[in-house]
């Protein structure tokens, strides 16, 4: 909102285990056919951190793979040139219950005609992460 986002609301987002993963990928597919750039925010790994349970961050991330990460990359097809980054805002060590501003990793997918110079760029800007061409782990 402060950068000047358009928002949607996606009915049904939690915030949690089991949102509306569906919803957030059609939000995102739509926007992403009127607009250039797309946030999608999922907080379900931050939250079961907090709650201090590992067998739930493991839950929330294995959600966000399967229902963002691998709906998003399905994209690809309709939009050739889209370029993933996946991150997070923070790190919320499961043990410390809370934010810590500890290093953290990020994944990049590029098409593979991205040049090499700008994939560097991204790799020295965001430091410990790596960067993968056309795909995304
Ligand atoms: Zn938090």
């Amino acid at each position: 909102m402060l950068a000047g986002l358009n928002v949607r609301i996606v009915p049904g987002a939690t915030g949690y285990l089991g949102t509306n993963y569906a919803g957030k990928v059609a939000a995102a597919h739509d926007a992403l056919s009127k607009e250039d750039f797309v946030f999608v925010h999922v907080e379900a790994p931050d939250e079961t951190s907090h709650e201090g349970s590992l067998e739930k961050k493991i839950q929330a991330i294995e959600e966000f793979d399967k229902n963002i990460v691998g709906e998003v990359l399905k994209f690809r097809t309709e939009f050739p040139d889209l370029r993933i980054l996946v991150l997070p805002d923070h790190a919320t060590p499961v043990p410390l219950k809370t934010h810590h501003a500890g290093r953290y990793r990020l994944r990049y997918a590029a098409p593979a005609s991205t040049p090499t110079a700008a994939l560097r760029t991204a790799k020295v800007g965001a430091g410990e992460e790596d960067v993968y061409r056309g795909h995304l782990v």
